[in-house]
This record gives structure tokens, sequence and C-alpha cells, in this order.
């Protein structure tokens, strides 16, 4: 499929700000350059809104609670949820081609995302009406019940890696429960953001319900972690602006979700199936050019396979190859240069530091010169202290890793300051499971792995990762304060 066919019409993109379900100019007027990541040209441009702008969003978001929308009950909301499920369902190609231009994926990844963005607003249209309090028995002469109350205005800053499902898995939930959003995207990649706020408005979302301001970090992203007008802080990103937003509510006596990223292992025990289990490890470290949080970066095999894998790696991983969105191979461009030169720094120091390179995949020769090319690589053994094996590289190098036996391979796992997710391959069903209900991580898979996957399935971090829940029922409970009422009747 071509992107030029598929028509993305990036210039259909304001470069406003989106306020009370109008685009408006960002209060100084200024716009940010938007870069394809896999050519090196700027297509289009977005706002650079700031703290006037963050400032009118906030004040039209608290209008709104107090409005029509606070008014809404839980059923009319989801229906707006549901409404604009189905039209990003009907927009689902032109979306997605916006996506893969704006952020430099694969478009099958992309369509993907759509597809999920689609899949958020549904679940959560669905699950608005279908949350209950409690009763709770208490003294005699009394009736205690409780009820879920929205906070009012939640602030929501995402990255750049998943535009679409990052709007899809924050804005949805918030929605559903019944705060106002004020959204800060990320500069890097928004231009699906921007459009989904028409999309809910289409779908019938009062004015001020959702409002967006895109811009930089430093300056719209600051501005509205530290707004006093806002309720709740929901954040994925890296862990040292992570650490800033949740000061920053802190300084507000908020509450703050963070989803900050991890160093995510996956555990091949030497009765592991490895033809299932080697095309998904591929996977989990190439998708999204491994720019994904949850993203399979450390493989720990039993010493007694390590030789087997090693040398499949070596057939298996050269054919992974990273080329232009609509070639729609197994990976994209890295964001920005910044990030290739992140990577490129793990890697030349791996190859300093003496690390054997177990395989490299290839960059597509016809791919422009200009975009932010780096094959995928695979290291091993990388020893237990080097950074491959502790910090996040966010690009597509596997480090391999090896174990001795059970409780070698739940230390190693555990050997991480980060705990979002883990994998676990063993034919022996109660290992497996012995084995993952001791890894510190918020989601973990037996003889699967899903970077992120799943819609219902309740995701976030542990330790540095983060802490808060987004996807499934949870992310409802997150952004909602349970109120207690006691009643006393005798
Ligand atoms: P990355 O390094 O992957 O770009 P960041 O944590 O820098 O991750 O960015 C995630 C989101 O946080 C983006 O929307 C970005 O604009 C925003 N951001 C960056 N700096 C700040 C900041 N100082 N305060 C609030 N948000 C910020």
């Amino acid at each position: 499929m071509n992107l030029q066919s598929q028509n993305p019409s990036p210039a259909a993109v304001s470069d406003g700000v989106f306020i009370d379900n109008e685009w408006r100019a960002s209060a100084s007027g200024a716009t940010l350059d938007v870069v394809a990541p896999a050519t090196g040209e700027v297509f289009t441009r977005i706002a650079a809104g700031n703290a006037d702008d963050i400032a009118a969003a906030v004040a039209a978001a608290r209008r709104a609670r107090e409005a029509d929308w606070g008014q809404m009950t839980a059923t009319q909301r989801g229906r707006i949820l549901t409404r604009a499920a189905e039209i990003v369902n009907r927009c689902h190609d032109q979306l997605a081609a916006l996506e893969a231009r704006d952020t430099g994926k694969p478009l099958s990844q992309a369509q993907a995302d759509i597809a999920a963005t689609a899949r958020y607003l549904e679940f959560y249209g669905g699950a608005a009406d279908k949350l209950h309090g409690d009763t709770i028995p208490f003294l005699p002469g009394h009736f205690v019940t409780t009820e879920y109350v929205p906070f009012g205005v939640t602030g929501h800053i995402i990255p750049w890696n998943y535009p679409a499902q990052m709007f899809g898995r924050t804005i949805a939930a918030s929605l559903a429960m019944g705060n106002a959003c004020v959204l800060k995207p990320a500069e890097d990649a928004c231009l699906t953001p921007l459009r989904l706020c028409e999309i809910l408005r289409e779908a019938g979302l009062p004015a001020g319900a959702l409002n967006c301001v895109p811009g930089r970090g430093d300056q719209a992203g600051a501005a509205l972690a530290a707004h006093p007008g806002v309720d709740f802080l929901s954040f994925t990103g890296s862990p040292e602006i992570g650490a800033a937003v949740q000061v920053a509510a802190a300084q507000n006596h908020v509450g703050c979700t963070l989803e900050l990223g991890g160093k995510s292992p996956q555990i091949l025990f030497e009765d592991a199936d490895l033809d299932r289990a080697l095309p998904v490890v591929m996977k989990a470290i190439t998708q999204n050019a491994g720019q994904t949080c949850s993203a399979g970066a450390r493989l720990l095999v039993q010493e007694s396979l390590l030789a087997t894998v090693t040398q499949r790696l070596r057939a298996e991983f050269p054919g992974l190859t990273a080329a232009d969105p609509e070639s729609d191979r197994d990976l994209g461009p890295l964001i920005n240069p910044r990030q290739l030169d992140r990577v490129r720094r793990f890697c030349a120091q791996a190859d300093a530091d003496g690390i054997p390179l177990i395989a490299e995949g290839r960059i597509d020769p016809g791919v422009a010169t200009g975009g932010n090319w780096i094959a995928p690589r695979a290291y091993g053994p990388v020893p237990r202290d080097h950074p491959l094996a502790r910090q996040e590289v966010f690009g597509p190098v596997l480090s391999v890793m090896s174990f001795a036996d059970e409780a070698d391979a739940i230390a190693l796992a555990n050997d991480t300051e980060y705990g979002l997710v883990a994998g676990v391959w063993s034919r022996d069903g109660s290992r497996a499971i012995r084995v993952a209900r001791q890894i510190l991580v918020g989601q973990v898979f037996v003889n699967a792995y899903g970077a992120g996957g799943g819609i219902e399935l309740p995701f976030g971090g542990m330790k540095k990762s983060g802490h808060g829940r987004e996807k499934g029922f949870d992310a409802l409970y997150e952004f909602a304060a349970t109120r207690t009422m006691v009643i006393r009747h005798d």
C-alpha cells in the first residue's frame, strides 16, 4: 500500500491548539516543524503551545465539568466514546497512513495501532456505565455505600512511540469516568491525537471535555504538570521526566500515574518450544524499532540452551529488515536523530567492551538517506553489570544473557531497576507459573509475550517502571476517587 495514494493529508491536520472543540492559534503563534523519521523531511507543522494555552485549556475543561459534560450520565458518555470508535474504524486507512508517516513505523503496525485505538474507545465506551460501588457491612443502624467520583480535570502527557494508542488508552478511560481532559501529546509525533480530538467532537463530545495543546515538553508539558487547576496527572515517558511530573503533582497535592519504560526479560528454559518462542522474541525487540516501553529487551537463556539459541539467532536475525513505512517490513526508522545517536552509543560501547555481536539485521538499500536508520542487533552473552543488561536502550538491540537454574533465572529477571513486563517460556507448566509469580513486574506472560498488547489487560510498572495501572478496568479506578457514604438510620 502506498502512503501517498492513501493521502494522509497532513496538511489537513491543524497547526493550532484544540480548546472548547475549536482550533485556535497558539497564544504565541509559534509552531514546530513535523519531520518524517523515514526521510528527515519536514512535511507539516504543529502548534508550539505554552503556559497560556495550557491555562486556557484547563479553564475550558473546568467549565465543561461544571456544565453539560459534568451532567451527562455514564451511559451518555459511553455512547459518545462508542460512536468515536466507529468513526475511527471508518477513518482507519487514513489514520494509519498518518501514523506511519509521523512515527515512521511499518504500515501494518500503524494499522494495528489504529485498530487498537478504536478498541480502547469501544472498550471504555462500553465500560462507562458498568462500574458500580459497593455496600459495606458496618455498625448496627448504619448503611454504607461507595461510589466512584471523577477527579474533575485530568492532565495527560503522552510520548511519541504510539501516539494514537496512547491517546486511546489514557483519554478514553478518563472521559469514561466523567473527567474533562487536557492532553499534551509529544512534539515528535502527535498528528493522530490531533485528528482524534476532531473525531471525538464529531462523535458528540461537548466543548471543553477534551482539550489538546501540542508543544514542547519543557513548555506546554511542564506547564500542564504544574497547573494548580489540574486534579490528576497521567504521564507516560522517560523516568527522568516522570520524576519531574511527580514532583509537580506533589506540589499541587494531586495524584499521578507514571508509566516509565522497562528492561523486560524473556526467560527461555531448556524445555522451551523454540519454534514458538523465537519469532515472538524477535518481534518483541523489533516492534516499533524497539521503541516500546515493554520491548522484550533481555533474552535470558538457560545455559544448556545458549549455544542452540545463539545459533538460531545467527541464522534468523539477519533476515530482519528496517525499511520505509510503506514497504511494511519488520521495523522502520528511529523517531529522531537524538534517539539514533543514543542507540548508536549503546552499540559502540558494547563493541568497545568486546561484547560479542551475535547477529545483525539489515537496512533496506532503498531507504532515504535522511532517515534515522539503524539495523537491529543481538549481542551476547552480555555481562550482568553491563549497560546493555541494565539500561533501557529504546532501540532494536537485544541483550542475550544466560542463567544456571530456576533460582538464578528469577534473580536475573529481577536484577534491574525496572519492572514492567516479563515472559517465561517452558513446557513445564508448574515451573513456568512458579517463576512467573516471582518476577516483580506488572504484567507477565507464560509461553507468550505481548509488548503492551491487550486493551483489557491491566498494564503498568513496579519499581522504576512507574506506578498506577492503565488498560482494563483498573484504569477506570485510577481516574476516580472512591466516595464512601455512611448513613445512620436507627
Ligand atoms: P522521550 O525521551 O522518550 O521523548 P520524554 O519523557 O522526554 O520521553 O517525553 C514524554 C512526554 O513528556 C512528551 O510529551 C514530552 O513533550 C513531555 N515532556 C518532556 N519534558 C517535559 C517536562 N519537563 N515536563 C512535562 N512534560 C515533559
